[in-house]
């Protein structure tokens, strides 16, 4: 498969072409996930260049941030017909470079996908989008005297998908 090619899709160093539109990419996510659900300048792209693991830093062409899962979808099929990689990344805590996005110009972050769904004290579990932070779980029954595990540590801003075993909407107990 070629993919060095395509307007659109993806040079042989793993960059994005046809910059700076990249070959009506950026429109077409636009449409699915609108203007404040993409980040393509450099200067705000920064902040997404590493996680936890700083060692190592690469600048991803284009990041997304869709609010629920239809988007997901959406930019998922987009990204596919193109044959151009992503990274997924919560809240960029992770310690060992896991959203780092090499030769995957094009990153996913979940943090606006933030709604708790469901809360079922009875059973434990709670039932939420993958970009919930764990200490709003905490916050959001502290009242009924319940707390999450992961939240004993001082540091909260972990996103729930990366470290629970089903996104998008993950459940735990
Ligand atoms: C000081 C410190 C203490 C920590 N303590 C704990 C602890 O007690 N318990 C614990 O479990 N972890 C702990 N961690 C690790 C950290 O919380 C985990 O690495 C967590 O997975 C990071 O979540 P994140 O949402 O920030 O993910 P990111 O750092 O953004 O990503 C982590 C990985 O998950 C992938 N990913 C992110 N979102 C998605 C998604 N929606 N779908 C698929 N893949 C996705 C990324 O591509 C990457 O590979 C600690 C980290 C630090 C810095």
């Amino acid at each position: 498969m070629d993919l060095t090619a395509q307007d659109g899709g993806l040079h042989g160093d793993g960059s994005l072409s046809g910059a700076p539109s990249n070959g009506g990419l950026r429109e077409e996510l636009t449409e699915i996930v609108g203007h404040e659900g993409l980040v393509y300048r450099a200067s705000e792209l920064k902040v997404y260049e590493c996680d936890g693991w700083t060692v190592e830093k690469n600048i991803p062409d284009l990041l997304v941030l869709p609010k629920t899962t239809a988007q997901v979808s959406a930019v998922l099929r987009t990204l596919h017909r193109r044959r151009i990689p992503f990274v997924p990344r919560g809240a960029g805590t992770g310690l060992s470079g896991g959203s780092l996005p090499v030769k995957a110009p094009v990153m996913i972050c979940t943090s606006r996908m933030n709604r708790i769904v469901a809360i079922d004290y009875a059973n434990r579990r709670v039932e939420v989008e993958s970009g919930v932070v764990n200490l709003h779980v905490s916050n959001a029954v502290k009242s009924a005297g319940f707390f999450t595990r992961r939240t004993l540590l001082p540091r909260q801003p972990a996103r729930w998908a990366a470290t629970s075993p089903k996104i998008p909407a993950a459940r735990t107990h």
